[in-house]
């Protein structure tokens, strides 16, 4: 199972974070993680394995876009920060309305993103 992590630069102190508290969870052997260019170091230097795509202004976002209209994610967790303008907003808007198009659950808040981790446990 692939799980997308994404977090603005205001919200990647809170994704790790947040990984840190699920890591015995996605340390599991099915279980792969996919992040954008940036929010991927991160994840890294939480300790676990990531597959990284560019970052999100230069096309990760659209990258992992492309791989839920694939069939190839499970979940996505994006630690949005909505108090802060994106360049690539017309690419964030892309990624949330395909992951409704193809029913993949997306949280865009810590709140949610819990509830993604429980189902999915
Ligand atoms: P980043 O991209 O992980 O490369 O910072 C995230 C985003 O802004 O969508």
């Amino acid at each position: 199972m692939r799980i997308a992590i994404i977090a603005h630069d205001g919200k990647k102190a809170d994704m790790v974070a947040f990984l840190q508290e699920h890591k015995t969870f996605l340390l599991q052997k099915d279980i792969q993680l996919v992040a954008t260019g940036t929010t991927g170091s991160h994840v890294e230097r939480a300790g676990l394995q990531v597959k990284r795509v560019a970052s999100g202004p230069l096309g990760g976002d659209a990258q992992i876009a492309a791989m839920v209209t694939e069939g190839n994610i499970a979940a996505v967790i994006f630690y949005r920060d909505p108090l802060d303008r994106h360049p690539h907003e017309p690419d964030i808007a892309m990624l949330m309305r395909l992951c409704d198009v193809h029913n993949v659950p997306l949280a865009t808040n810590q709140a949610t993103a819990e509830m993604i981790i429980q189902g999915l446990t």
